[in-house]
């Protein structure tokens, strides 16, 4: 019988609409309250899912002290996610580091231009890993003078290299520059 024919059978859609609420019995309504609780039960009660580690509290340790790794960095080494490595510090209690600048010297920063890099840009990366060309004194005249200019002076036109330069006094550099570019001079 389709729905349609005990439609017909009891007068038709108006007549459906005015049949009295069905009432359910006791055993009913348990048998409901049972299924709708296991349908809402999905969210289990704590301790349900046991905890389990991705590597032991030695490794990790080993890892984020000792290495100084990121939890991030830990996460990529395990194939996990960062939030893995998170709660496993967390149950292993191991105090987080605070958060600080990180290593942004050379290809560790995002704006790192490489071999690329710019004629000031290659001066301030000779300074940055050699220091001050006035710290050295000049390398041609021996002159260590702090009153007097110094420069980093390039040596073969190798601007990305730091190692090209040779810190000389302004005159000395003015000469070497004139004299020829390239060849040996002094490191
Ligand atoms: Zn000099």
């Amino acid at each position: 019988m389709t729905h349609l024919e005990l439609f017909a059978g009891i007068g038709g859609i108006r007549e459906w609409y005015s049949m009295p609420v069905k009432t359910f019995t006791k055993e009913h309504r348990e048998r409901m309250s049972i299924a709708a609780k296991a349908r809402c039960a999905r969210s289990l009660p704590k301790g349900t899912f046991k905890w389990i580690p991705f590597c032991s509290k030695e490794t990790l340790e080993s890892d984020y002290v000792t290495s100084g790794m990121s939890q991030v960095e830990i996460a990529e080494k395990y194939g996990v996610s960062q939030k893995v490595v998170w709660l496993a510090m967390k149950k292993y209690d191991i105090p987080r580091r605070p958060r600080i600048k990180r290593n942004q010297y050379g290809p560790n920063n995002d704006s790192w231009v490489g071999d690329s890099a710019s004629y000031p840009t290659s001066h301030a990366r000779v300074k940055y890993v050699r220091g001050r060309a006035k710290d050295h004194g000049c390398c041609r005249c021996g002159l260590k003078d702090k009153s007097k200019w110094y420069d980093w002076a390039n040596l073969t036109g190798n601007y990305p290299d730091p190692f090209d330069y040779a810190p000389m006094c302004r005159k000395c550099h003015r000469a070497f520059d004139k004299s020829r570019r390239g060849g040996a001079a002094c490191q």
